[in-house]
């Protein structure tokens, strides 16, 4: 069956997600007018007088006192599954935030309300939460919003999460109640995360998540769905980066307009048994693609097992969204670039994935 899309005046005007059902049309409802912003008081929206630094560094004090994930908190969050000390990954390179090599850089403990009910589990709370790192403000804050963020970790730091995040997948897998097992990560409040301090969710469940059921089906009865939708990205121009049988795409099939996905056509197989070098190779993919999209908000979930190959969805939310009877709404001028050579902000992104 392959790909359904329409094309209208020489550019591409609906898309339909394969997996799902849902259409995405390219249209410009990004440019529509917000009254809402001419309500606010000026007054309101005005940047805030810069703190001195010394009132900063007390107020950065006061938030990191206040937060559940800062080191010195530990006592409040329930009990640590695992932690790695930066001696561990920063075993040649200095220790960054003035930390011990035995200070702990990453841990990982059972969020306090689990996802999935534990009675669903075994009566074991399945829902982990991984703190990324201990620093909670990026090195040189000057305000309380310069919080520490994927992509500003070193790309072997971030390679270390992961890493940890298949260890906890594993780790949940032990429990027979569990049948599937997905990494999720939110950043900024926009998209739903409830602590600004830099992390991301390790979740079991009792059942295949639904997405990735309904992913299994449709690749059961059209294997080569992932390679069309590939090609597909790639002839319209939403290919990033493509090498080692891995792609990176500004895809048309999100739940959220402006969606991305890292796809690893060569590794069927749940990520906790990935090879090392695949898993390194996977996430440099996302964090080429973190970096470039910078500390706004967005939600992304890896999705893998058996049947479907492993890959990851980002949704950026820091834009309009539109979702009305299984239809979203798209850039346009992102499908307009199908004609060369524009093809702007596909390019410009890909561009920035290469800078450091
Ligand atoms: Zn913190
Ligand atoms: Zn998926």
């Amino acid at each position: 069956m392959g790909i359904e899309y329409g094309m209208k005046g020489g550019a591409l005007r609906w898309i339909r997600n394969p997996f799902t059902g849902s259409v995405t049309y390219f249209n410009e409802i990004h440019r529509k007018p917000h009254s809402f912003r001419r309500l606010t008081n000026p007054q309101n929206v005005a940047p805030p007088t810069p703190l001195s630094p010394e009132a900063l560094e007390a107020e950065k004090q006061q938030v990191q006192g206040a937060c559940v994930f800062c080191p010195g908190n530990e006592a409040r969050t329930l009990h640590e599954v695992m932690r790695v000390p930066y001696g561990d990954l920063y075993p040649t390179a200095a220790i960054p935030g003035g930390y011990q090599p035995e200070d702990w850089a990453m841990r990982v403990i059972h969020n306090i309300i689990p996802r999935i009910p534990e009675e669903c589990t075994g009566d074991r709370n399945e829902s982990y939460v991984i703190m990324e790192d201990a620093r909670h403000f990026l090195p040189g804050a000057t305000r309380l919003n310069d919080l520490m963020w994927s992509g500003a970790l070193t790309a072997d730091h971030f390679y270390r999460v992961l890493r940890l995040a298949a260890e906890v997948i594993g780790h949940s897998f032990d429990n027979p109640a569990v049948k599937s097992v997905l990494i999720r990560k939110h950043q900024g409040r926009e998209s739903g995360a409830s602590q600004p301090h830099i992390h991301m969710q390790v979740i079991g469940a009792d059942r295949i998540f639904p997405d990735i059921e309904q992913e299994m089906e449709v690749t059961a009865k059209q294997p080569d769905i992932w390679q069309d939708s590939i090609d597909f990205m790639h002839t319209f121009g939403f290919n990033l980066e493509a090498s080692d049988g891995i792609v990176s795409q500004w895809s048309s099939f999100g739940k959220f307009p402006r969606h991305f996905e890292v796809i690893s056509l060569q590794d069927w197989q749940p990520l906790h048994t990935l090879p090392d070098g695949r898993l390194r190779l996977f996430s440099q993919f996302i964090y080429r693609l973190l970096r470039a999209l910078g500390p706004d908000p967005y939600d992304l979930e890896i999705h893998h097992g058996e049947g479907i190959p492993l890959h990851m969805h980002l949704n950026a939310r820091r834009y309009v969204y539109a979702n009305i009877g299984g239809t979203l709404n798209s850039p346009s001028d992102l499908a307009e670039n199908v004609l060369p050579p524009t093809r702007d902000m596909v390019q410009q992104l890909a561009r920035q994935m290469h800078t450091a």
